[in-house]
């Protein structure tokens, strides 16, 4: 499935195909949307031409990825993370490469496992879930209750006291099932429940369990929680459904220690007309504690750095700043985009856009964007750049968890980029969130993509949105 048997031999092939189709269409036709955009063909062809000539971002992620590895906040690995992109920014030439401080929460799993324990012994497939405490110094075991939904658990509040109740809810979409891995153990704990299992949020693999955050309410028994795989789910279930009692031993070590500094690394190339001004591109560079945290989110990381790095590398120097961002403790506390909306405050206003790349760097598809109708306006025609990418898509809703403060803050348009789905939630929050699952080639269009619409939203003779004159025509 993820074969990349004779990928060096269709690059040149590539260039030329996206040469041609991005830089030498005539495009006269009526559905032109706009002169203006004619000035960027150029450009972009040649930001789309560099990345795709090499695998470079590829390299680069499996660099951070196979020497630093996972990333969790508070952990040494994150530290050496942000020191090497720091680094390696000034490398690469850009411009005003510095830290900012972040102070975040410093979860740490230590050690865990659940166990059937009657009617026969027999491990599950489990991961604690993030922001989760520990289980007692004494054993935790108890027989097990399964439910499919709130509604149900409420139909057997009675029967979940002193219970472990397990939520088997079938993986629909993320937005639809994320509510039992963050809101399920305060549910529970509020019926008098001891513990929680949920049945992992995400595809059905290969009896793989799938981390994330939990959030306690504050008018509920703090439980311990944790993920199990769906494999596993449903084998309770079968249980359930017989009749058979289950007794399940869970131990958790996990706890909080005292929050510790860490920060957003941020590289700049600096605008030549309006450097005041200031088009964003990010992902985070945190991730959860399994896996090499190369979807989630370090492709991010690197597709919007290289946009960056391209620029720099072709001597396509915008007229307003185009600045990376690299957020820290997007996956437990958000920290990171809060501190960047505080520390800049005063410059919220001179945003004119910012990206968050955080949907993996599978074949992109174009943008999410969130902002005034000329503004999309004008995002479409720069994304009719990314047509020989077929990344020329540009949805609703574009938006990120670390843009989010600063975005809702200063009103500020905000993008995502839009990527095929489709392999993203068998991996999110996983031991096999790895490089291997990364295609060069569709990492390489990624880049294309970030970079052009942020060389041309940077330089685009009106402020995007802010069109009277030449964007308006
Ligand atoms: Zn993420």
């Amino acid at each position: 499935m993820m074969q990349r048997a004779g990928f060096a031999g269709t690059v040149p092939f590539l260039i030329l195909m996206i040469t041609n189709l991005a830089g030498q269409t005539p495009h006269a036709s009526a559905s032109t949307p706009a002169s203006w955009l004619d000035h960027y063909r150029e450009p972009a062809a040649r930001l789309i031409g560099e990345a795709v000539s090499s695998t470079f971002a590829w390299q680069r992620l499996a660099v951070l990825t196979d020497t630093i590895g996972n990333r969790l906040s508070g952990t040494a690995a994150l530290d050496r993370a942000i020191q090497w992109a720091a680094e390696e920014m000034k490398r690469d030439g850009l411009e005003n490469v510095h830290t900012e401080r972040v102070m975040v929460p410093k979860w740490v799993r230590g050690s865990e496992r659940a166990d059937i324990v009657e009617p026969h012994r027999r491990a599950l497939a489990m991961l604690g879930l993030g922001n989760s405490i520990g289980t007692p110094k004494d054993v935790l075991q108890a027989q097990v209750l399964v439910v499919r939904s709130f509604e149900d658990l409420d139909a057997h509040a009675a029967a979940s006291r002193g219970r472990i109740v397990c939520f088997n809810a079938p993986f629909t979409t993320y937005g639809e099932t994320v509510r039992f891995r963050s809101a399920g153990p305060s549910r529970a704990a509020r019926y008098g429940a001891i513990a929680v299992l949920v049945r992992s949020i995400g595809h059905d693999g290969l009896r793989l369990p799938h981390t994330g955050a939990l959030q306690y309410a504050a008018d509920a028994p703090q439980i311990p929680a944790a993920a199990i795989a769906s494999e596993d789910a449903d084998l309770l279930q079968r249980m359930a459904d017989r009749g058979t009692p289950t007794v399940v031993r869970l131990v958790v070590e996990a706890r909080f220690e005292p929050d510790v500094e860490s920060a957003n690394v941020i590289g700049e190339i600096r605008g030549r007309e309006l450097p005041d001004e200031i088009v964003v591109v990010s992902g985070h560079l945190d991730s959860w504690d399994v896996g090499a945290g190369a979807t989630d989110d370090g492709g991010g990381c690197v597709v919007s750095w290289e946009a960056l790095r391209l620029m720099k590398k072709l001597n396509l120097r915008p007229r307003r700043t185009v600045r990376v961002v690299l957020w820290t403790n997007e996956e437990n506390g958000g920290r990171g985009g809060l501190a960047y909306r505080d520390q800049h405050r005063a410059e919220l206003s001179k945003h004119v856009m910012m990206m968050e790349s955080d949907s993996g760097v599978f074949r992109p598809t174009g943008f999410g964007f969130s902002g005034s109708d000329p503004a999309r306006a004008t995002v479409k025609a720069i994304a009719s750049l990314l047509a020989g990418l077929a990344a020329d898509q540009v949805s609703g809703g574009g938006g990120g968890a670390d843009i989010g403060p600063s975005v809702q803050e200063g009103h500020i348009p905000a993008m995502s980029l839009d990527v095929d789905g489709t392999k993203y939630f068998l991996i999110h929050h996983t031991e096999a969130d790895t490089i291997d699952k990364i295609d060069p080639v569709e990492m390489a269009k990624c880049a294309a993509a970030v970079s052009v619409m942020a060389y041309v939203v940077a330089d685009l003779p009106e402020r995007l949105g802010e069109q009277t004159g030449i964007l308006s025509k």
